[in-house]
């Protein structure tokens, strides 16, 4: 099937690209906007590429944080080619987004603009809890990750406004990390995933699970999970109680996973 008629136009700029009529739609990557209108899922009355807005490409780095534009695509940041507050994990977990072709064309704010439970932005970006950088006609607002998806596939962008950047906190220099997704297959969506991260100096804890059929989950008391005073076995059916999953088994062995990569007992890798 193939999508039906729609018109295109080109921002060269943040204000052409704040989507302002009815049926329009901006498009990054078009990595997942594509398929979806292929399958007649969604329709436009007009696409706005977005991808090439100088203000959506821009990198700041400041102290505290690295903002990065909404159009970086996955593979810039597999590459190298920004800066990577997090000495390497963003690399990592970029590297591990779908095969090279998505990841060229695929970009950090297509990713969570689109919310597909299961992305890898989605539940990375919580888990290093980023801010997300919203513009629309009212002017710019800051939303914590945490709080942008909320549910499959919505989020808490508001009618007109478009994900301009997100900014990423730098974890202080004792900090640790692990990130763990269970896939069927290299390049696949993962069926469960879990983050760790310890950041002693800057008095961050937090553990979370992704790939729920919502929004990711963030643990309580994540120290004691840490600290493995508590299990994940205990913690996770408790956390996700009336989800509609089949198990909890693949949550608890990814946030085993995560948790040990967080504690230098498992080499990163996907
Ligand atoms: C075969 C395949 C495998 C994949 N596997 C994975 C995977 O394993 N893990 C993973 O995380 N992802 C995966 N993806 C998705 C991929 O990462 C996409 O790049 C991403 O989800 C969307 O980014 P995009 O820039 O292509 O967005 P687009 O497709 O251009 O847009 C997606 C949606 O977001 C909106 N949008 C885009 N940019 C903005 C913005 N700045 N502000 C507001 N709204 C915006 C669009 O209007 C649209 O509704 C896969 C995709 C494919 C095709």
């Amino acid at each position: 099937m193939k999508a039906a008629a729609f018109d295109f136009d080109r921002a060269d700029t943040l204000a052409e690209a704040l989507v302002s009529e009815t049926g329009d739609k901006p498009v990054a990557g078009n990595q997942s906007l594509g398929p979806m209108m292929n399958l007649r899922l969604v329709r436009a009355r007009r696409l706005i590429d977005i991808a090439t807005v100088p203000e959506l490409r821009a990198i700041v780095e400041t102290p505290e944080y690295v903002r990065f534009g909404a159009a970086t695509t996955h593979a810039e940041v597999e590459d190298g080619e920004t800066p990577d507050p997090t000495s390497g994990w963003m690399r990592a977990a970029a590297s591990n987004i779908a095969h090279r072709a998505v990841r060229n064309r695929g970009t950090m704010g297509g990713s969570l603009a689109h919310a597909d439970p299961a992305a890898d932005w989605v539940i990375v970006l919580t888990g290093l809890e980023a801010t997300v950088v919203v513009a629309g006609p009212d002017g710019e607002r800051r939303i914590p990750m945490a709080d942008f998806m909320t549910g499959p596939y919505t989020t808490a962008l508001g009618d007109n406004e478009l994900l301009v950047a997100v900014e990423v906190p730098r974890p202080g220099p004792a900090a640790r990390w692990g990130y763990w997704k269970f896939m069927r297959q290299v390049g696949e969506f993962a069926k469960a995933s879990a983050t760790v991260l310890i950041d002693p100096e800057n008095g961050r804890h937090l553990c979370a699970l992704g790939a729920l059929g919502g929004p990711p989950v963030v643990l309580p008391d994540p120290l004691a999970i840490i600290e493995r005073r508590v299990s994940a076995a205990d913690i996770v059916p408790s956390a996700l109680a009336g989800r509609p999953l089949q198990s909890f088994a693949m949550h608890v062995a990814a946030l085993e996973r995560a948790l040990a990569r967080a504690l230098g007992e498992e080499e990163d890798g996907a």
